[in-house]
């Protein structure tokens, strides 16, 4: 067993190239490779034996928790039944369109229509693809910029890392693309003028927004797109009156929204999707993590009746749309799919999260919210982060090169649990499968502020 656990470090070194990685560092052999091997509930355990409590669920998908046989038997009954056929001019499996059923009935009234993707970003590209369609369809060639978030996450491809608002998806690889812009992060503990209470913050960043759509020309801005609430940019809530007044401004001036539920849909905060959470009326809803709590790739892009009667047009006027791939509707992803929100709603996760999401949230607070060098505590349903400061009462930032949030991270999982230091910022992220209970939360919480003041003691 040894020989092959070193052997299999070498092989990593040596061959796999990791995303979202240190490469240099890696393939020197000093970062460590962690070889994970199995998990339980909201357990992972790795080639050693050591048990870590997953409190980011994987990156924030595997909602039903690690290890449900429900899942892992349907995967299996559909590729030994038929483990692969198209979906393109028309073809389906029981899988894949009773999938499209189950999302339509949960999804809000209005959006009715499922693409399938394999990813987050490519059902992002989809939606970009769309919004385009539709504009030229419409007889509107010119309006096709989008507007996206600062620290907004929407994928790694090249469209999508466009539209993502964080520099390291930028740096390096010539993006952001043209028709891609960005505007006001709605990041109420960072907003620029401290005197604004949340309203006039929602306010101000409408305003940013509805500023640019008239600079660009509103005849050249075809959709906004946002997470209902910011995910890997910080894990932040909207301010309060956020949705409604941006949703005010796309409605003057004719601009398509793109609700990005990767992250919130399927429950995360409490609701089944972030849209009915905050009131928010999409066009497009983008989907993955939690459709299939990531026992296999897949995502959608759910599109309104407004979109789609333009679509259909569409059609009759050029022919089929010239878009799709070899595995859209994959019957084997579409059956886990199918399995995972049955669980959802047989294990009442939507429940769990209301009730242990809030519990979970003030036993944080209580434990950490006071400390010198916790800035703020934030959050809804099960995401959460507790952001760190080397001020409080200046609200200044630690040099981002004492790698606060990482150490902090670190420290934690010195202590079995694992939680995220989100890519920007001193920041200490919580996404953890819905299926967790108070006493899972309890061992969180109080790993999570001996961690806190281990490397807080180191600082001093
Ligand atoms: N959109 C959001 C809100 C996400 O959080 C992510 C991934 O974390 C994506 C899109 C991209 O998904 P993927 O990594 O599956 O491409």
């Amino acid at each position: 067993m040894l020989n092959r656990n070193d052997q299999l470090d070498a092989w990593d070194r040596e061959s796999f190239f990791h995303p979202s990685t240190h490469l240099a560092q890696h393939a020197r052999g000093e970062t460590p490779t962690r070889i994970v091997t199995g998990g339980e509930g909201v357990y992972i355990v790795d080639r050693d034996g050591k048990k870590s409590l997953d409190a980011f669920g994987g990156l924030y998908c595997v909602n039903v928790g690690y290890g449900r046989p429900e899942i892992a038997e349907a995967i299996a009954d559909q590729a030994k039944s038929l483990a692969y056929y198209h979906a393109y001019v028309g073809h389906g499996t029981e899988a894949s369109i009773t999938l499209a059923h189950m999302i339509a009935e949960r999804a809000p009234d209005h959006l009715n229509h499922v693409y399938f993707g394999l990813s987050g970003s490519d059902a992002n590209e989809t939606n970009v693809k769309l919004v385009w369609y539709y504009n030229n369809v419409l007889g509107r060639p010119q309006k096709k910029k989008i507007i996206s978030r600062w620290r907004g996450y929407h994928g790694s491809s090249l469209m999508t890392g466009s539209l993502t608002g964080l520099d390291l998806f930028h740096k390096a690889f010539d993006l952001p693309l043209a028709p891609v812009l960005h505007t006001e992060a709605p990041y109420f503990f960072r907003r620029p003028d401290r005197s604004m209470d949340e309203e006039s913050f929602s306010q101000y960043c409408a305003d940013q927004l509805e500023a640019m759509i008239v600079a660009e020309g509103p005849d050249t801005v075809a959709a906004f797109i946002g997470e209902p609430m910011l995910g890997t940019g910080g894990i932040v809530p909207p301010p309060a009156g956020y949705w409604e007044k941006i949703q005010a401004v796309l409605a003057r001036h004719d601009v398509l929204l793109i609700a990005d539920e990767v992250v919130t849909a399927f429950g995360r905060l409490g609701s089944m999707f972030g849209s009915e959470h905050y009131g928010i009326k999409p066009d497009i809803i983008t989907i993955a993590k939690g459709l299939t709590s990531a026992y296999a790739p897949l995502s959608g892009s759910i599109v309104s009746d407004k979109v789609w009667a333009v679509l259909e047009q569409g059609t009759d006027a050029m022919g089929p749309i010239g878009h799709g791939w070899t595995y859209s509707a994959h019957p084997v992803c579409a059956a886990a799919g199918v399995a995972n929100l049955k669980l959802v709603d047989s294990l009442g996760l939507v429940d769990n999260v209301r009730d242990v999401g809030g519990y979970f949230r003030g036993a944080l607070a209580d434990a950490v919210g006071g400390h010198r060098i916790v800035g703020d505590v934030r959050g809804e349903g099960l995401l959460a982060a507790v952001e760190f400061v080397a001020d409080k009462d200046d609200r200044t930032f630690f040099d981002p090169a004492l790698k606060v949030g990482p150490q902090i991270a670190a420290a934690l999982l010195k202590r079995g649990v694992i939680a995220r230091a989100m890519p920007q910022g001193d920041i200490l992220g919580f996404a953890p499968p819905l299926c967790l209970s108070r006493d899972e939360a309890d061992v969180v919480v109080q790993a999570t502020a001996e961690a806190i003041d281990e490397v807080a003691k180191s600082l001093q």
